[in-house]
């Protein structure tokens, strides 16, 4: 028995399935997951010293790659002046400004602890303002584990097969409307038919959490206009998109203003954060200045906001941005077309910096195409690269990521791999 086989044993006698996050369990994939002892740049190193280049950064926050030297100063300047106070700090506001220096929608920001925190707030604060009930959001849409989001949900939700989470009423789950992404007309007859109940429509502008599927052309800007026309709030959760596929994220790179939107991941440098924001009228209704309850003791975290300031400081730089979608080319663009050529059953929907490869002839636009892929040659595909030293996501519906470290030379290599098992798969 190896050393990550011996800890996986022992982690599951104190943590259930012996993971705190359960895709890490590898169960989407079979086999033992790899127990990390360190990471450098685009690497990883498991218990063993085996060495990874690594294509899952922490789920997304680590696009600068792992313990860049800048970001890890600021934390440790930081963690010598102190690590929490629960009082605020010149960092919330220097943090917040370029959130909105980011996203011109984000008028004002608060600051919490994760991604599901950001959503449940932002949630809470869409029914606050509307006086509505219901919520909206799309199939195969991953938005945390909040009980009203765990419905018809990505990530964890479709690697385990479970469409409703146990413990979340019945009550509670017929408050949320679920409808299939990239489909205008079903949202328009949900609008016509439940409007005037909605508080509000939320999604991922891409969604990264069926693995990578893209908005068809017009299909944001119809979603802008129909939730104006109707008065439903519209919420971008941006947790992954988010100085992602762009310094100003999906808002910027399709020129759409959501009304709230929600951030985690980069916005935190890789330390346990999350944000939601948006038009000053609807964020004024937070307490203390309004009706909305939400707080939180660690939320603003000076550390975590440490990181996140150095990290978006460095991504201000859009040419951050020319340069990782060059490297996407570069990985993607031979796979692309071998996979034309040669007709293979493969789909690779990818953007920016971000890529998934289904098994399926696709196209692959919503959740029911996703759900089309052969998650059993995934498993073979994925353990295939492990053996070769390449970390993928142990799920077909996730997303995998590059970072500024990941350097060309190693893209090739691993490009190689990549074929070479694709061609005998
Ligand atoms: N929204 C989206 C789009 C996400 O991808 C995630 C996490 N992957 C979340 C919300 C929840 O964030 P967290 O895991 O930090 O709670």
């Amino acid at each position: 028995m190896n050393r990550s086989e011996q800890l996986f044993q022992e982690a599951q006698k104190f943590i259930p399935g012996g993971v705190n996050s359960p895709v890490r369990a590898f169960r989407g994939v079979g086999g033992t997951p790899r127990f990390i002892e360190k990471g450098k740049g685009p690497f990883i190193w498991d218990v063993e010293g085996n060495r990874y280049i690594d294509f899952v950064m922490s789920w997304g926050p680590l696009i600068l790659g792992h313990s860049d030297s800048e970001v890890v100063k600021a934390i440790s300047d930081q963690a010598k002046k102190g690590t929490s106070f629960g009082a605020p700090t010149e960092k919330e506001i220097e943090l917040a400004t370029l959130i909105h220096s980011a996203f011109p929608s984000v008028e004002k920001v608060r600051l919490v602890s994760s991604g599901t925190e950001a959503v449940m707030s932002v949630i809470r604060l869409a029914r606050g303002v509307t006086g509505r009930k219901k919520i909206l959001k799309c199939d195969g849409c991953y938005h945390g584990h909040a009980d009203s989001l765990l419905i018809k949900a990505g990530s964890g939700g479709a690697t385990f097969g479970i469409p409703n989470s146990a413990g979340v009423p019945e009550e509670l789950t017929q408050l949320t409307i679920s409808i299939p992404f990239n489909d205008v007309g079903i949202l328009e007859q949900t609008l016509k038919k439940f409007g005037t109940e909605i508080a509000c429509f939320i999604l991922e502008p891409v969604p990264a959490n069926m693995g990578v599927v893209l908005p068809k052309p017009d299909y944001l800007t119809k979603v802008r206009q129909l939730t104006k026309k109707y008065g439903v709030i519209l919420i971008f959760d941006e947790v992954i998109t988010g100085f992602r596929l762009a310094f100003g994220g999906a808002q910027e790179l399709y020129g759409i203003k959501a009304d709230l939107t929600c951030l985690g991941k980069i916005v935190g440098g890789g330390l346990p954060i999350g944000a939601f924001g948006g038009r000053s009228i609807f964020m004024d209704e937070l307490a203390p200045e309004g009706k909305v309850y939400q707080a939180g003791t660690l939320s603003g975290n000076p550390i975590a906001t440490s990181a996140g300031i150095a990290t978006l400081k460095r991504l201000k730089n859009k040419k951050v941005y020319a340069e990782l979608r060059k490297k996407m080319d570069y990985l993607c663009a031979p796979l692309e077309s071998e996979i034309k050529k040669r007709g293979l059953p493969l789909t690779l929907n990818r953007i920016g910096s971000c890529f998934t490869i289904f098994f399926t002839k696709g196209p692959v636009t919503d959740f029911a195409s996703a759900n089309r892929s052969d998650t059993k040659k995934y498993a073979k595909y994925f353990h295939a690269l492990l053996s070769k030293c390449v970390y993928t996501a142990p799920s077909q519906f996730e997303t995998n990521f590059i970072s500024t470290a990941h350097p060309i030379s190693h893209l090739k290599n691993v490009r190689k791999v990549i074929l070479a098992i694709l061609n005998v798969l």
